[in-house]
């Protein structure tokens, strides 16, 4: 801890940020920041000096991992930081086919984020410990239920409907959750490009099966989805929040409030 006895938590991007929040609520020596700011793209995101010096004053430091956050990771490295960085991810079961960072949008992973940011502070800061178990169980509770809720959501979707279009590949694991096949021109990273070859495939497989729901995403460029959603007729059906949370006056401020935005969105664009 430093030397005011301030706890300064450093996280990745704006997720981990909202857990961290989360589970230290009630503690007033606690101090978070997010590397990345609200509505930026974690995976082009290049470290200023400013986030050098950020996270050389951290105690300690969150991060997705699977490659999601590498320019803040190698930033750390050189940074100087002495403390203990740890994982969010450590024990999720991960996409077999691809490192496919966007493990959170099932939300039974975000609980075992949760529960990795609670046993760390415990550790880092084992005199609070009770409060960080107390806030972390609420907090497990509360995501327990926003599971159940989306599943009670998307019930009612016949399961052929069950298809979305969106700007890059960051749904596997929500599809995977929640029973939805997500199709996206581009892969797992905003900064790959998508192929012409993909690009027609994607505009054949809209016009058979007749998709309506296709969205664009808060931070990714919606240029190509856009000029799909033109080829194929489709009118755009609104926003989905896939790699960071909105400013707080925006739709997804928090965790749930991200996840219960897109269900919402999705679900609207399903039932047209
Ligand atoms: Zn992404």
């Amino acid at each position: 801890m430093s030397k005011q006895n301030t706890l300064k938590i450093v996280t990745s991007f704006t997720i981990l940020r909202d857990f961290a929040e989360k589970i230290t609520h009630g503690l007033t020596h606690i101090e978070i920041k997010s590397i990345v700011p609200p509505e930026a793209d974690p995976h082009s995101y290049q470290p200023t000096p400013l986030d050098s010096k950020t996270l050389f004053e951290a105690d300690v430091i969150f991060i997705n991992g699977l490659d999601f956050e590498k320019g803040i990771e190698k930033m750390i490295q050189s940074s100087g930081f002495k403390g203990n960085v740890y994982k969010a991810t450590q024990h999720v079961k991960i996409r077999p086919d691809l490192v496919d960072p966007h493990t959170w949008h099932d939300v039974q992973n975000a609980i075992l984020y949760v529960i990795e940011l609670r046993d760390a502070l415990c550790l880092e800061d084992s005199k609070n410990k009770d409060i960080y178990q107390k806030n972390a169980a609420d907090l497990i509770k509360s995501l327990e239920s926003l599971d159940l809720w989306i599943k009670n959501q998307f019930k009612k979707i016949p399961e052929q409907k069950r298809i979305v279009v969106t700007t890059h590949d960051a749904f596997w694991y929500f599809g995977k959750a929640y029973h939805i096949q997500f199709l996206s021109p581009v892969g797992i990273s905003t900064e790959a490009e998508a192929s012409a070859q993909n690009v027609a495939k994607l505009i054949n497989f809209i016009n058979e099966h007749n998709i309506k729901a296709v969205f664009v995403e808060n931070l990714a460029n919606s240029k190509l989805i856009e000029q799909i959603a033109a080829e194929t007729k489709r009118s755009l059906q609104g926003t989905l929040y896939a790699d960071s949370l909105s400013v707080s006056d925006g739709p997804a401020p928090d965790f749930a409030l991200m996840i219960k935005h897109n269900v919402h969105t999705i679900c609207k664009a399903f039932e047209q």
